[in-house]
């Protein structure tokens, strides 16, 4: 079992993880023998030792306010010695010991109006970026799409009813805070013009080095302008990302008409059976449609919808699609296939190692 360092020092970051185990996985730190789903939402480990851990999931929302927060640490203190933790995808997951405490718990929370669910083949919660709410380079909001998808795919968050897991992902912009790109259906926000220059601010609030500096793709370059320092982007090698103005405040992406989302599929993380994949593209663009982006909720749940038909039991979305093949992914969703769905990447897409899985090939002789 790690035991944590005497010696470590830091002031920054999150406090050693150790620190905050519940009693019954510090006993049995790496000897975990098996765990089930026991229903939605219900997860048990079994150790070695015969020590069993119940996880308890429930969908929280991503941005919680302080009074959600308490009442989240009293359902734990009551039920489970103050032990909790959330999941990457923001579930919040309450862990206990104690078996008799699992239904009363579930009850407890339902009664919060936070729904038990989110384990096994159903859709867990959205893992999703900032969006509108506290980003400046979003080219769409995240709460708001995520949370009109949500609503409309809510049945399976609560039910156990598709052939394999589902995971969501959404991210405001390429920067993709949200690791859109290895999930069975990603939603991508993105900009589709390079930056407009604000030719009088621009001197006022940027500096032209570190603006120069700031483009991945070398589309900045410094320009003389009536006598004046500014700068030029060359539009063919911008890639809309929005870093300049993460430096610059003086050069705007965020455009009404041409912002809206795009739809991947068929990512995943998961070793098993085959290999990590990264999402590939299946709608090029949807422009943006707030409050509720009727258009994204509705081609989010016929791609969903499709695969619940045609997937064989546990296959993910994009082992599916690699089984059926593109053409008829695209045929069985009615999706258009455009110029846009060509992949000309010429780097090192292909030959980069995305998994833990090894090919051993035995000397010869
Ligand atoms: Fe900001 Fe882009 Fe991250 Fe969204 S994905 S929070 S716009 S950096
Ligand atoms: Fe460069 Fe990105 Fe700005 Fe385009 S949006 S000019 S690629 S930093």
């Amino acid at each position: 079992m790690a035991t944590e360092s005497v010696t470590r020092k830091t002031d920054i970051g999150p406090p050693h993880y150790q620190k905050y185990l519940p009693p019954v996985i510090k006993k049995n730190y790496g000897k975990w023998k098996f765990h089930e789903v026991l229903k939605p939402g219900v997860l048990m480990h079994v150790a070695e030792s015969g020590d069993k851990l119940y996880s308890v999931r429930a969908a929280a929302p991503r941005l919680t306010s302080t009074k959600t927060i308490r009442l989240f640490a009293e359902i734990a203190d009551k039920f489970c010695g103050g032990f909790l933790r959330y999941t990457s995808r923001n579930n919040i997951e309450f862990l206990l010991t104690d078996e008799q405490q699992v239904a009363p718990l579930v009850e407890r929370l339902k009664k919060e109006g936070y729904p038990v669910g989110g384990m096994g083949p159903s859709i867990t919660n959205i893992v999703h970026t900032q969006g509108w709410v506290h980003c400046h380079s979003a080219a769409s909001d995240a709460s708001g799409v995520v949370k009109s998808v949500m609503d409309e795919l809510f049945p399976h968050f609560e039910k156990m009813d598709l052939p394999g897991k589902l995971r969501i992902a959404f991210a405001c912009c390429l920067n993709m805070c949200g690791a859109v790109h290895c999930s069975d259906i990603a939603i991508l926000a993105l900009h589709r013009l390079p930056p407009k220059i604000n030719k009088e601010a621009l001197p006022k609030m940027c500096e032209i080095p570190t603006t120069v500096a700031s483009c991945p793709t070398g589309a900045i370059r410094p320009k003389m302008i009536d006598g004046k320092q500014t700068v030029e982007v060359i539009e063919e090698q911008c890639m809309y990302c929005a870093n300049c103005f993460t430096v610059c405040p003086a050069m705007t992406l965020a455009d009404a008409e041409n912002d809206g989302l795009s739809i991947w599929v068929g990512g995943k993380v998961s070793n098993a059976r085959h290999e990590p994949m990264f999402s590939k593209l299946a709608i090029p663009f949807i422009p943006n449609n707030p409050p509720r982006w009727p258009e994204v909720v509705a081609a989010v749940k016929n791609i969903v919808d499709v695969y619940a038909r045609n997937a064989s039991k546990y296959e993910r979305m994009g082992e599916w699609i690699e089984r059926v093949g593109w053409p008829r992914f695209f045929q069985l969703t009615g999706i258009e296939f455009t110029k846009y769905h060509i992949d000309d990447f010429k780097h090192a897409g292909e030959t980069y190692k995305r998994s833990a899985q090894l090919k051993h090939t035995p000397a010869e002789g």
